[in-house]
C-alpha cells in the first residue's frame, strides 16, 4: 500500500489515502459520477464492487489522514483541516475493454443550458474531460 494524496475540490485540504499502487485513478470530483458506485473509506474499496471512494472532507479513517491545504494562511494553522463536505475519488472503469466516461449529474445540467449554436463543440462533449472540472 502507498499513501496517495488527493485535494478537496472545495477547500484544498489534503487527503492521504492508503491505496494499492497499481490502481488507476480517473478524477476527483465534488459530485458523484452518474453510474459510479462509491465505497466509504472503511469499506474494501479496492475490490471490484466499487468504482470509487466517497471522502468526507476532514473525517479521518484507518488509512485516511487529512492535512490543511499547503497554501493556507499560517494564522489558521491551529484549525482542523477539512470543510466537512463530501467529494469523490473516481477510479478508471472499463467495460468491454473500453474506458467508461463518467458524467457528473450536476455538470450535465449545466452543459444542457450552455450548449447551443454559439458554443459548438464546447468542452464537455462525449470525449471531453468536462466532468473533471
Ligand atoms: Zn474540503
Amino acid at each position: 500500500m502507498v499513501a496517495v494524496s488527493y485535494y478537496c475540490p472545495r477547500c484544498g485540504a489534503v487527503a492521504e489515502l492508503d491505496r494499492d499502487p497499481y490502481l488507476a485513478d480517473k478524477s476527483v470530483t465534488p459530485f458523484p459520477l452518474e453510474g459510479w458506485t462509491y465505497a466509504s473509506p472503511d469499506d474494501d474499496f479496492e475490490s471490484d464492487d466499487w468504482d470509487g471512494v466517497r471522502l468526507d472532507c476532514g473525517t479521518a479513517h484507518d488509512g485516511l489522514l487529512w492535512a490543511r491545504p499547503p497554501t493556507e494562511d499560517e494564522r489558521r494553522s491551529d484549525e482542523e483541516p477539512g470543510c466537512g463536505e463530501a467529494f469523490y475519488l473516481n477510479f478508471v472503469r472499463f467495460e468491454d475493454g473500453r474506458e467508461v466516461e463518467g458524467e457528473a449529474e450536476s455538470e450535465r445540467v449545466r452543459l444542457s443550458e450552455t450548449l447551443g449554436p454559439q458554443n459548438p463543440g464546447g468542452p464537455g462533449g462525449p470525449s471531453g474531460p468536462g466532468f473533471s472540472r
